[in-house]
Parts: structure tokens; C-alpha cells; sequence
């Protein structure tokens, strides 16, 4: 099945906002193994919508629209397709009924255009939206011809679908999981199966050099690799006539992939983060941590603090971005200050050892260094960061030359402490209690 994707909006093409429901409908038809060939972006514009729907269904069996189904009078999408698919809009009891709900609940009163929304061309069927008035449509039409010369209904064989959703993504989002991707996998009569391999501490371009041979004779399950900062993500999807099969393709792919990675696989869980492996690692151990932050003023115990039930294993963060607190606060020598400056492994030592005396933590981490746009020089530029990391007495202080703006440099450095804390500690324990974590319990 081909697909195309069309967003609806004046703001996307005038750059106020960032098209990221093209991302989110692409990434999600490329793991129903769906051929996405094409994606437009049009402004809130009757004529341009009219050309860009004919054009997309000359050429797609499937058309995922996103926009344009509000109340308001620049909202079009749904009055446009029917138009462009000589339907009528009717208005649909079950969509009228979510409508009143929706605002009586909120003891609000509807405005005469809510009940717009109610409205859905004849023969499609509504698609319910949890988070919103404005149901998504599916509309099917039956043997037709691509040829777009011909009348849109006359002398063809082919069924051409297009589905509209709404454009916030606090709704396109949950409509797209819970009904759309079901329906798309029904049609596509493959199920698919996908697992996420994560791995720290290794570049993607050697990443994929480890793996280049699976990569190179992927067919089923394919191979897809990702750089995030500081991490790699490897998707592994298979496709299968049932669920149970195409998890039995993908299993020895990911075991594979699992095995020349080693340690540096902390999750094969979609779903988790780097810190919450590490929170993982620090309440299977019973150990607790505190953090010491220069250049990332608290970043890193926030994102440490992001993950529930993290209270056992978090203890306490200091954010000593002068020198002064440094040396009040984690007893930083007056002279290293002096003499090695603020931003150097030796400042990262005394933060972190200062801050295990404080406060007994198991792991401490410290961060120092110049995240810019000013401050640096030729020896000390922007981007070098110190991190130190404390575990039981083993100390380890690496030294990181980050590029990008003050945030990338700052994001970066958080992620390097989170990456660091995890091998101090991997080193610590016998590597088969963390190494090959294994999520497939959770499956
Ligand atoms: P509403 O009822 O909110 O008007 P709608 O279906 O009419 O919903 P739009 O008016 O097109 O949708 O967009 C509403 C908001 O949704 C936008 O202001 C924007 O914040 C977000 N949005 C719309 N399209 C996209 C997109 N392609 N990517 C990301 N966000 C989007
Ligand atoms: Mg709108």
C-alpha cells in the first residue's frame, strides 16, 4: 500500500511551528511496514488543499491528513476532502453526542460552530478523539480509477483511503496508537514487531560499523540505526502473518545485535531512558547518589529526578556554579581554584570527593566546565567539560569536548555523567548482573 501524508497549516509553512506530526505519521506507516513515498505540507486554503488532495489521490492508496478539523473558519480539511470526493457532510449522533459531553463536563456552553465537528461526509466513518471535540474521518473509496483525468468515482478497480486527524498532537497522537495504526495493520494483513536496542558509550558511525554485515543482509527483520545525543538507537523490525511470528524473526537479530554490544546495551525496552537504567542499576544495588553541577545548574538531578520512584536511590544535589560555592559547599581547594582553574579534572576530583564527604552517597557525580557562547579560550574552549564520578572510593574523571549552542553542550554533558555513573558501576559489579540487561520478560 502506498502512502502520502499531508499536513494541514498556514503556521507550518510560515515556520511558527514545527511539522512534527510528518515525523510522527511517517515513523509510525515506516513500523507498519508502509511505504510512505510522498509528504506535503499546505496552508489552511481551499484551492491549494482542492489540488493537493487530487493530486495525492491520483497517486496514494492512503492518504493521513493532519490539520484543519476545528470549529473555526480556517479550519476546512474535512468540507474540502468531501468536496474533493463528492460527498456530502451529515452529521453524525455519536460525534454530537461526544460534543455535548465534552463541554458539560467541562459546565461550559458549546458556540453554534462546535457542532461543525459533528459533521462527517456521507458513507465515512468518524474516528473517536479522547482528548478533543474534533473526530478524526475515515473515508473509503471503493473502485476507483488513479487516473485524474477520470471522474473521481468512474471505471477503476482500486480503493483509495484518506484519513483526516486533528492537528494537536496531544490528539493526533493517541487517535493515530489506539485507532488508526490498528486499522492500517488489519489492512496490511502483515502484523509487525519491532524491539529497540540502546546503547551508550559508542558513535553511531562505529555503531553501525559493528553491525554493517546484519545491516547489509537485512531484509526481514530490517535494521535501522539513530543517533540521539550521546546514545544509538537500533530498531530491529520484523514482519510476520501473527504477532508470535514476527517476534520469533526478530528475536535472534536483536540477541546478535545484544551480543556484540555487550555493556554498552543498557535497555531494549522502547520505553526506557538512560536514567532510568541507571536508577534501575543504583536500587537493585541499594546504592544511593548525589550530584555537584557547575555548567549544567541542576540538569542532571533533574533528569536523575524525572524517574518515579527514584527517592530510595536520590540523595542530594548542590548546584555550585561559582567558585565560592565550590569551595563552601564541597571544600574545593582555594589553591586548585587558583592554579587549575574551575573548569579542570582536578576541580571535578576535589567537587567530587567533597561532595561524597558531605553527604555519604554511594555515587556522587560532579560537572564543571564552559558551555558558552563566551568564556572559553584557546586552551580552555567552549564546550570542555569535566565529570567526575565517585563510587565507593573509585574514582574516575573524564574530560568531554562537546560542540553545539550552550543547550546542546549543557544536554550533553548530563547524558556523559549519566553514561559515566553507569560504567563506574558496571565496573564495580560483576558485568552478568548488569551487562545483558534483558527486557524480554517484559514483551
Ligand atoms: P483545533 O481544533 O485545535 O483547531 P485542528 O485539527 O483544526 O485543531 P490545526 O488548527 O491545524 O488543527 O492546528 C492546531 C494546533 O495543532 C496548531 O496550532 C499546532 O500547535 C498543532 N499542530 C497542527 N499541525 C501540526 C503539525 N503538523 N505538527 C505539529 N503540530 C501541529
Ligand atoms: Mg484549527
Amino acid at each position: 500500500m502506498t502512502v502520502e501524508i499531508i499536513c494541514v497549516g498556514t503556521e507550518i509553512l510560515m515556520g511558527n511551528i514545527v511539522n512534527t506530526n510528518a515525523a510522527f505519521l511517517a515513523e509510525g506507516c515506516a513500523n507498519l511496514g508502509l511505504n510512505c513515498y510522498y509528504q506535503t505540507v499546505v496552508g489552511d486554503n481551499e484551492k491549494r488543499l482542492t489540488e493537493t488532495l487530487e493530486l495525492a489521490m491520483s497517486r496514494s492508496e492512503l492518504i493521513l491528513v493532519s490539520g484543519g478539523l476545528g470549529p473555526t473558519e480556517d479550519d476546512l480539511t474535512k468540507e474540502t476532502a468531501a468536496k474533493v470526493c463528492g460527498l456530502e457532510l451529515r452529521e453524525d449522533p455519536e460525534s454530537r453526542r461526544v460534543i455535548e459531553e465534552f463541554f458539560k463536563k467541562r459546565g461550559k456552553e458549546p458556540t453554534k460552530n462546535n457542532w461543525k465537528q459533528a459533521l462527517i461526509p456521507e458513507g465515512a466513518k468518524a474516528i473517536s478523539n479522547p482528548n478533543g471535540t474534533a473526530p478524526g474521518v475515515l473515508i473509503e473509496l471503493k473502485n476507483r480509477s488513479r487516473d485524474r483525468s477520470k471522474n473521481a468515482h468512474s471505471g477503476g478497480n482500486m480503493t483509495t483511503r484518506i484519513i483526516l486527524m486533528p492537528g494537536p498532537p496531544n490528539e493526533l497522537i493517541p487517535m493515530f496508537q489506539s485507532s488508526v495504526a490498528p486499522y492500517l495493520q488489519e489492512l496490511s494483513g502483515q502484523t509487525f514487531f519491532s524491539k529497540m536496542v540502546k546503547i551508550v558509550g559508542i558513535g553511531e558511525s562505529r555503531a553501525e560499523t559493528m553491525i554493517g554485515d546484519l545491516i547489509d543482509a537485512q531484509d526481514n527483520p530490517t535494521i535501522a540505526t539513530y543517533a540521539k545525543t550521546g546514545e544509538v538507537h537500533i530498531r530491529v523490525t520484523a514482519s510476520g502473518a501473527t504477532q508470535k511470528e514476527a517476534k520469533k524473526i526478530c528475536k535472534p537479530v536483536v540477541k546478535e545485535i545484544k551480543s556484540r554490544f555487550g555493556t554498552y546495551v543498557y535497555a531494549t525496552d522502547e520505553k526506557k531512558t538512560l536514567e532510568q537504567a541507571l536508577v534501575e542499576m543504583l536500587l537493585k544495588e541499594k546504592m544511593t547518589v548525589a550530584c555537584a553541577e557547575s555548567c549544567t545548574g541542576g540538569l542532571l538531578s533533574a533528569r536523575i529526578i524525572n524517574v518515579p520512584g527514584v527517592s530510595d536511590a536520590y540523595k542530594t544535589g548542590f548546584i555550585t556554579y561559582s567558585n565560592k560555592a565550590k569551595r563552601k559547599l564541597l571544600g574545593v581547594k582555594k589553591t586548585t581554584l587558583a592554579k587549575y582553574g574551575a573548569v579542570s579534572a582536578r576541580t571535578a576530583e576535589e567537587m567530587v570527593r567533597g561532595l561524597a564527604a558531605v553527604t555519604k552517597a554511594d555515587v556522587t557525580l560532579s560537572v564543571t566546565g564552559i558551555a558558552g557562547p563566551d568564556g572559553g579560550s584557546e586552551e580552555k574552549p567552549v564546550g570542555l567539560v569535566y565529570i567526575g564520578c565517585l563510587v565507593r572510593g573509585q574514582l574516575r574523571v573524564k574530560e568531554y569536548r562537546f560542540s553545539g549552542s550552550r543547550q546542546k553542550i549543557r544536554e550533553s554533558a548530563v547524558t556523559e555523567a549519566l553514561v559515566l555513573a553507569r560504567e563506574c558501576i558496571l565496573e564495580l559489579f560483576s558485568q552478568d548482573e548488569f551487562g545483558q540487561q534483558d527486557d524480554d520478560a517484559q514483551d
